[in-house]
């Protein structure tokens, strides 16, 4: 069976997460993130990454490189959901 996830398939808050345990004073590594999401294929995931920051959710880079992302702004929903 093909299952073709895309990036609206995957939830924020595991990224958010990973983020938030994973970030040094420059970021979070894009390895850090997939290991996290390891069900995720990483096209997708940094596709994901990608509409996270257009939004301004999350600051980074997606380019390919280790992308040091951050979280951007405090998200009311996110936070509901994760305390
Ligand atoms: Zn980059």
């Amino acid at each position: 069976m093909v299952i073709t996830m895309q990036a609206k398939d995957i939830p924020e808050a595991p990224i958010l997460d990973a983020i938030k345990m994973h970030a040094t004073n420059i970021g979070c590594q894009f390895g850090k993130i997939a290991e996290a999401l390891p069900e995720v294929p990483q096209k997708v995931l940094r596709a994901k990454l990608s509409s996270m920051v257009k939004r301004g959710i999350i600051s980074g880079c997606v380019c390919g490189c280790r992308g040091d992302f951050n979280i951007a702004r405090l998200n009311p929903i996110t936070n509901l959901r994760q305390s």
